[in-house]
């Protein structure tokens, strides 16, 4: 599989409070700064990234970049790198963004998938999310994304909110079902540390949902969107057929090697992972003066890569491929732990299927201890 590539935009024009991404607010005079920089990143992974069939605007807020920006950057990687030719091309939108003009414009040069941070269609909730846009802009541009041309169009949503019952949540869910998207990423909001929910929460919030809560709004999420028609593959997303399964996060499931651009991006390649500098001043510094923003970088064992690669197959519904395990590990999962894995099918967690152990969705549920055995 050819890799995928990940420009990070460290840009937003206000921080949610349950955010823990690196970006920046009122910083958008340095825009033009970024893109040079960026462009200059390119160079320094030439040869070692030739090509890639998956481009990834994420951030941050890619949306507060102008469409002729988003263009800049896609030309400048045409510079540097083959773009396949049907390479998926996506980029993430706050609905407070792009009009209807700028959204025709973006499909225009080329960006052929794109995923609206939309996280509610509840006004209280996207208020206590510290969200910058309405339920009301948030149906506004998914209807002027698709008439822009973008089939191949998510939302984001976050359920487990404080407060949240889940009739309210399947409120949010069923009207999503009939928007034209096809793609949906159903998150659990999770407290970070030092985001400004995790500095309020405890005192005056209510109690978010407890681990039994979590998994009832888990299984209601996956039944009532399996009964829609939606194709559960991971454990937080959802596509409409296996046409709209999102080709550039599947490569980070299967292993297949990615590249970060931009502030705090990460990037794997065989046994090596590597991150850049988490803040944009340093970022600017060290590849203005010539340097590679690279921070850090790690070669994995072969234990952890065992391991990862299990805890990655076992988060999505295609499971792990027990002979291709065994070819790249050694290790016969099926006879050597046959007693365990035996114990999780007969508890309902996982399956057999030509070859493939599976997660059932009662595992998926489950899926970051599923990989410990
Ligand atoms: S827009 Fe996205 S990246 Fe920016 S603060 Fe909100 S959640 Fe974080």
């Amino acid at each position: 599989m050819p890799a995928g590539l990940y420009i990070h935009v460290p840009f937003c024009r206000s921080k949610c409070a349950y955010c823990s991404f690196y970006s920046l607010q009122r910083a958008e005079q340095e825009i033009p700064r970024f893109l040079e920089a960026l462009r200059r990143e390119m160079a320094f992974h030439r040869r070692t990234f030739r090509s890639f069939d998956t481009v990834y605007f994420g951030g941050g807020t890619p949306s507060l970049l102008t469409p002729g920006q988003i263009g800049r950057i896609l030309e400048d990687i045409r510079d540097s790198f083959r773009i396949a030719a049907n390479a998926e091309i996506t980029v993430e939108m706050n609905p407070a963004d792009w009009t209807a003009s700028d959204l025709r414009k973006l499909h225009g040069i080329g960006v052929n998938r794109l995923n609206i941070g939309i996280q509610s269609l509840d006004d209280g909730i996207l208020s206590f999310l510290g969200r910058r846009h309405s339920a009301e802009q948030a149906l506004r541009a998914v209807r002027e994304a698709s008439q822009a041309g973008f089939g191949n169009l998510g939302i984001d949503l976050i359920y487990g909110i404080p407060g949240q019952s889940q009739e309210a949540w399947m409120e949010t869910l069923s009207i999503s079902t009939v928007l034209p998207v096809v793609h949906l990423s159903c998150y659990e909001l999770t407290i970070e540390p030092d985001t400004p929910l995790a500095r309020l929460y405890g005192s005056t919030l209510p109690e978010p949902p407890g681990d039994s809560r979590s998994a009832d709004f888990f299984f209601a999420t996956s039944r009532y969107l399996a009964g829609v028609g939606y194709l559960h593959y991971e454990v937080s997303n959802f596509a409409r057929g296996p046409l709209y399964v999102s080709r550039h996060n599947s490569k980070y499931w299967r292993r297949v090697p990615y590249l970060g651009l931009g502030p705090s991006a990460h990037s794997f390649r065989g046994i090596r992972r590597w991150w850049n500098v988490r803040s944009l001043p340093d970022y600017l510094a060290a590849v203005e003066s010539g340097r590679s923003p690279v921070a850090a970088s790690e070669a994995l064992s072969r234990e952890q890569m065992a391991l990862e690669d299990r805890f990655l197959a076992l988060r999505t519904a295609r499971g792990l491929h027990l002979e291709s395990y065994r070819r790249k590990y050694g290790t016969d999962l099926k006879g050597e732990n046959g007693p365990l894995l035996r114990k999780l099918a007969e508890e309902g967690l996982v399956e057999m299927s030509r070859g493939f152990l599976r997660p059932t969705r009662a595992g998926l549920a489950v899926a970051d201890r599923l990989a410990l055995f």
